[in-house]
């Protein structure tokens, strides 16, 4: 968790799908057990049950799963495995 925007600021990017925000945040979802990329087109969740990342690897540390929608996307792999 280095240098990471304000959970708030975070918030509004995932919100707003925010792409200055790719590669600098990852959001772990605490009711489903995934993490997404800022942009995902999944449903955004509440902010009470969401926890932020600086790297795929935290959040994948943390026991979360990469989300199909976003992160295993064949052009996304590669960040999984840097
Ligand atoms: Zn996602």
């Amino acid at each position: 968790m280095n240098n990471l925007p304000t959970a708030k600021t975070m918030y509004n990017a995932l919100v707003n799908k925010d792409r200055t925000y790719e590669g600098i945040f990852y959001v772990g979802v605490k009711t489903t057990g995934i993490f997404c990329r800022p942009t995902c087109p999944a449903r955004k969740p509440n902010i009470k049950n969401v926890e932020f990342f600086s790297s795929t690897k935290d959040a994948l540390l943390s026991g979360y799963q990469p989300c199909k929608r976003c992160l295993l996307r064949k052009k996304s792999i590669d960040i999984l495995h840097p």
